[in-house]
């Protein structure tokens, strides 16, 4: 049987011996119907290899086996692990792998259904989706982040996460869960989303090198994103050993190329990309 809530969640913890860990970032689903509400926007077919990222107690995982093609299933605590390894023992479309999602091989897959561990919200990102042919992802992550990626004009919100996620992806959709959905409840509050890769990525981002560079340009100007785009862009060039102009040069740079020099957050989406290859050698 699949624990499906908080009693049922803390007696199978509690069986296993298993205290929840916050360094693990553990918070257990506890809600069938957001498993359901995962499922339903997933899509799922037969043909989809699926990567879960800290399958826990298997709530999402359940559901999962029965649909896709293949499930690979990364997690960090061995005893979960041993514990899953035993729940599923009957599927041969699932993998249950011991390991670090930021640091393991990945298997190939087009799917990724996770509730994650969000303290490592960022890295995942990183690792995941912010390159070429990166699969489509549904997961639950902390409000504030989703916030980030889903931009409506409010700057606030707009940061090195915003331009990463919607130069590679699309967000599709956002529906809030409420933290009493999980065990022990987290402090923060959480996002479902939907992320689509996007049919056309800059072919910039076909070389690897250029791809890095990129995101280190983003992470290097967006601490000054209240700054005009010179400032920040002659911040960032001062950290890269290999690039040598002058702040003069930088403004003559990006006025031959009609860009004005407006605040960092001002611009389109597409314009950092083009922005960052002026400055790529
Ligand atoms: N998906 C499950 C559990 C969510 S809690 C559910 O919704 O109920 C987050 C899970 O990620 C935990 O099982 C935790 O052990 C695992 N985890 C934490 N850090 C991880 C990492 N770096 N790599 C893989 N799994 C990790």
């Amino acid at each position: 049987m699949n624990p499906m809530n908080i009693k049922e969640v803390q007696l199978l913890l509690k069986q296993l011996k298993i205290q929840p860990r916050k360094f693990f970032g553990q918070n257990f689903l506890t809600d069938s119907n957001i498993v359901k509400k995962i499922i339903s926007i997933s899509e799922l077919s037969k043909t989809d290899t699926i990567l879960e990222i800290g399958p826990g107690l298997g709530a999402i995982t359940v559901e999962l086996v029965e649909i896709a093609k293949k499930i690979y299933a990364i997690e960090i605590d061995r005893r979960l692990c041993s514990y899953l390894e035993d729940k599923f023992s009957i599927y041969d479309n699932i993998e249950i792998l011991h390991g670090d999602i930021l640091k393991i091989q990945i298997p190939d897959h087009n799917k990724v259904v996770s509730n994650i561990p969000y303290k490592v919200t960022g890295p995942i990102l990183d690792r995941i989706f912010f390159r070429i042919n990166s699969p489509i992802g549904i997961l639950i992550i902390e409000k504030s982040i989703s916030d980030r990626i889903f931009i409506s004009g409010d700057y606030k919100n707009f940061s090195r996460i915003s331009i990463n996620v919607n130069t590679f992806m699309e967000p599709t959709s956002q529906t809030n869960i409420s933290r009493k959905s999980f065990y022990p409840v987290p402090k923060i509050a959480l996002s479902l989303i939907k992320l689509i890769p996007k049919d056309q990525i800059n072919s910039f981002f076909s070389e690897r090198r250029a791809l890095e560079f990129f995101l280190s340009f983003i992470t290097g100007i967006m601490p000054y994103k209240n700054k005009n785009i010179v400032n920040a862009i002659n911040l960032f060039l001062k950290t890269q050993k290999d690039i040598q102009y002058t702040k003069e040069e930088v403004n003559s740079i990006l006025h031959m190329n009609n860009y004005d020099n407006k605040k960092v957050f001002d611009f389109e989406i597409h314009e950092y990309i083009e922005i960052c290859k002026l400055f790529y050698s």
